[in-house]
């Protein structure tokens, strides 16, 4: 860890962090830096949801900088964390790209798309090769909360983004987002001295957390399979924002039943009516660190999943690491999951090329929808 940090000239504290990352209104509010600074018993920053993450004791920083490393926004170690993943254009390592959905019928009740990510991480705890997973699940209408998973059980209810009605209902009236700190909650993994965990997140999330990998650090040791989403963009919005959204969307948020996000977003009512939402019409209420955020493919991660580019009820799964392979193959394997079946090997090879297509047309969009907003931003 000395050789990464002498690599970088002089040492970047939490005070840079700000500096250039929060107060430029660039912060994901993934939770990493607080994560590390409290794993190792430094405490010296706080975090929380909506504020993001703060110096609450300057006297316990030790000016190590990792705070400053591991944060997404900071370019430092992009370079190392690409070697060490061995990424490639346009879409980073990969081995092989499918279209497959649950067998379960407990799992593709909630499910997302294809509940693929919640029968590979039941698959991964069955066979003992994790200990627990961490994931999100659902606290109320556009709000979760990080949960470490350790029953296979446990997993279905954090499967999918459907709102019960009850909580919709008190939950009114608080500021909502779709993104949540799963990242922070890694802290509890040294507490509980676990070191097979698996992770779900966004991009932004696991990126943070290769990062660790990279300078070796706590609790990222413990991580041994990354399952990464893809993600265009997440939001946030208070109650005032929630009246102006009503109005354009012509829909109440409270009737929204479903959330899900492809091509485009995707609310389903209480009484089954299908809405689609392009991503521009909602852009003024998606987080800004979001607008300038350039991955999409969830490019570092052992598999990364979508519902981009398979019909519905599936999940498109890219497997891109040895453990990727293993997880996926041994849950094909047990009947757990189920591949998209095509008549020919013509028409299974067309349907690839199709979803690499438009897999490669969303990561150059948010690649230069990111570079389009730093430059407004430093103009
Ligand atoms: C904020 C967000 C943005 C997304 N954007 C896109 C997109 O632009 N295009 C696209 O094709 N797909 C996108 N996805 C991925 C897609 O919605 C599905 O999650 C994915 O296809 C897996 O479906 P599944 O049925 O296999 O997952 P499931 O079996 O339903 O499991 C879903 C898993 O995701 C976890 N999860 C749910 N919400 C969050 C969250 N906010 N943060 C961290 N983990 C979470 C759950 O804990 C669960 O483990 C996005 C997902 C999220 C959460
Ligand atoms: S102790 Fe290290 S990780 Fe914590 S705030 Fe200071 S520089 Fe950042
Ligand atoms: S590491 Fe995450 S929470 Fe910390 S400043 Fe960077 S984006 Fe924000
Ligand atoms: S777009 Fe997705 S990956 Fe990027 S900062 Fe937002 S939540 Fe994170």
């Amino acid at each position: 860890m000395a050789e990464q940090l002498a690599n970088h000239g002089d040492i970047k504290n939490f005070q840079d962090l700000q500096r250039e990352v929060i107060d430029r209104g660039l912060c994901g509010r993934c939770g990493g830096c607080a994560s590390f600074c409290s794993a190792d018993d430094m405490n010296a920053l706080s975090f929380d949801r909506t504020d993001g993450p703060r110096l609450v004791c300057e006297d316990s920083c030790v000016k190590c900088g990792i705070c400053y490393l591991i944060c997404p926004q900071i370019k430092a170690l992009d370079s190392e964390v690409r070697e060490k993943f061995g990424w490639q254009a346009p879409i980073g390592n990969y081995r092989t790209i499918t279209s497959a959905r649950t067998t379960e019928a407990k799992v593709a009740e909630v499910c997302t798309d294809g509940g693929v990510v919640t029968s590979l991480l039941r698959y991964a705890l069955k066979k003992r090769i994790i200990q627990g997973a961490l994931v999100s699940r659902q606290a109320g209408p556009f709000l979760r909360q990080p949960f470490l998973a350790r029953e296979p059980d446990e997993l279905i209810e954090a499967a999918g983004t459907h709102f019960g009605e009850v909580e919709h209902l008190d939950e009114f009236g608080k500021a909502y987002s779709t993104y949540c700190p799963t990242i922070h909650e890694m802290k509890k993994i040294g507490q509980l001295q676990l070191n097979r965990i698996a992770l779900v997140g966004t991009p932004c999330q696991i990126y943070t957390m290769r990062k660790m990998q990279v300078l070796n650090i706590v609790p990222a040791d413990s991580i041994v399979l990354t399952i990464g989403l893809f993600c265009m963009e997440n939001f946030a919005f208070d109650a005032k924002v929630t009246a102006a959204l009503e109005k354009k969307l012509g829909v109440a948020i409270r009737d929204v039943a479903k959330l899900n996000i492809k091509d485009d977003v995707i609310l389903t009512t209480a009484s089954g009516e299908v809405l689609h939402v392009p991503f521009e019409a909602v852009d003024e209420v998606a987080r800004p660190a979001c607008m300038a955020c350039p991955d999409f493919a969830n490019d570092f991660a052992d598999i990364s999943v979508g519902g981009l580019g398979s019909p519905d009820g599936h999940t498109t799964t890219v497997i891109r690491t040895g453990i990727g392979q293993k997880i996926y193959n041994g849950a094909k394997h047990d009947r757990l999951i189920k591949e998209l079946r095509f008549r020919s090997k013509e028409k299974a090879r067309l349907h690839r090329t199709e979803q690499m297509a438009k897999i490669t047309a969303f990561v150059r969009r948010k690649k230069s929808r990111a570079r389009a907003a730093l430059a407004a931003e430093s103009a």
